[in-house]
């Protein structure tokens, strides 16, 4: 089965919003052996509307559309369908009846505009929407499909869950897609690519190599009748790249770094802290981020200056005589952090997050330390690409230390 997505909305033309609901309904379609072929983007316009979905009737069985199923006039993802294979809209007495009892139920008076979202046309079915107002449409024609879903996005995925893939599900019949996603960190993409190039000539599945901001991906991508034979192509080559990479792999397909770090000090039953400068809090947040995180996190300090690390016990002759951004005071603000939060590790981040130098040290220099009170380990780099960006990689950075001292204990 061919498909094509249809986004629609001037708003999203305009940059004011990205097109999620695209990728929400992309990453959807090769588990269920749909071939995604076009996505196009198309204004709240009667004609450009039509002929976009003309287009795309004629070439796929299946067209998806989002948005444009609103009350208001600019809202013609309705209109432009009806256009498209010259039917006749109606009201549907049924669809007008729920409208009216919706508007009821919570006590609003029901706007006469609002009649546009139960009209039909005969190839249509309405699709319910108990989240919003607006009734999606199931359209079949000449055996092919045109499935109608609002814009927003909570709206979206419940029809699309509850009412659409289902239906979906029964039509598809070709091979399904099946992927996983091997997350490892501490080794560059390059020397990884190396490493599993005997493997990657395999066509079923294939292997692709991703640099992301969590560490190189490795996603194993398989094609079968069934998502349990694609799953069983995948299993064995799996185990192959993770004989090859071993403890570089931190987690699979969704799992987060500071979750899988998380599994691992509760796992061993180990408390944690952290003194942080430039980051801001950034890597307090993003520990806390994991549910269940109090069991082993013990708190973080927020120290920017050098009088607030003073003041946690940091050593001022250290400040002194290398400066607040140098592996001396990132390891000692680690050492602090774990003495007196009564932690078993600490970590640490000192850095310039910039897009000014500080103590005459560039933008993106990094000082990061992780202190068990047995062997401290520490890292330092130079890396910039923006404020936000270097933030959020110093704390990637504490997280993969974090995890490499946490191995090297055991
Ligand atoms: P409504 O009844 O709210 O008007 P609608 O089906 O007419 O719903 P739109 O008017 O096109 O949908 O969009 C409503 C809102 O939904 C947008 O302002 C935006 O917040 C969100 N939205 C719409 N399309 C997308 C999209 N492609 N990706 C992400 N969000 C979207
Ligand atoms: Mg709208």
């Amino acid at each position: 089965m061919k498909a094509e997505i249809i986004s629609v909305g001037t708003e999203i033309l305009l940059g004011d919003i990205l097109d999620t609901n695209s990728q929400y309904l992309a990453v959807r379609l090769p588990p269920m052996g749909i071939d995604l072929y076009y996505m196009s983007k198309v204004g709240d316009n009667l004609q450009r509307l039509s002929e976009t979905i003309g287009r795309a009737h004629k070439r796929a069985d299946l067209v998806l559309i989002t948005g444009g199923l609103g009350p208001t006039e600019d809202d013609l993802t309705r209109e432009s369908i009806a256009l498209t294979l010259d039917e006749e809209m109606y009201v549907d007495a049924d669809t007008e009846q729920r409208l009216r009892a919706f508007f009821a139920a919570r006590g609003f008076t029901f706007p006469e505009r609002n009649v546009k979202q139960a009209m039909l046309i005969p190839s249509a079915q309405a699709i319910p929407n108990p989240r919003g107002t607006a009734p999606g449409w199931w359209v079949e024609k000449d055996g092919r499909f045109i499935v109608a879903m609002p814009g927003p996005p909570a709206e979206l995925s419940r029809m699309w869950e509850v009412e659409v893939a289902p239906r979906l599900a029964q039509l598809a019949t070709g091979d399904v897609i099946a992927s996983r996603t091997l997350k490892t960190i501490g080794i560059g993409e390059g020397h990884l690519d190396e490493m599993v190039s005997p493997l990657l000539k395999s066509e079923n599945p294939t292997i692709g190599v991703y640099a992301k901001p969590d560490g190189v991906h490795l996603r194993l991508t398989a094609k079968a009748a069934t998502q349990e034979a694609a799953r069983r192509l995948i299993q064995p080559m799996e185990e192959e790249l993770r004989q090859l990479v071993g403890d570089a792999v931190w987690g699979v397909d969704d799992d987060t770094l500071e979750a899988a770090i998380g599994a691992m000090l509760k796992e061993r039953a180990l408390t944690l802290a952290t003194m942080e400068s430039c980051t801001g809090g950034l890597l307090a947040s993003t520990i806390t981020d994991v549910p269940g995180s109090s069991v082993y996190f013990k708190g973080g300090y927020v120290a920017y200056t050098a009088r607030m690390k003073m003041n946690l016990a940091v050593s001022a002759e250290l400040i002194e005589r290398h400066g607040a951004v140098s592996d001396e005071v990132a390891a000692d603000m680690a050492r602090a952090a774990r003495a007196s939060a009564d932690a078993d590790l600490g970590v640490a981040v000192t850095g310039v997050a910039g897009p000014d130098e500080l103590e005459g040290k560039p933008p993106g220099q990094m000082h990061i330390a992780v202190d068990d009170g047995a062997s401290p380990q520490s890292i330092s780099y130079t890396y910039y690409q923006g404020r936000a960006a270097t933030k959020r990689r110093a704390v990637t950075t504490a997280l993969a230390l974090l995890r490499r001292a946490l191995l090297a204990r055991t």
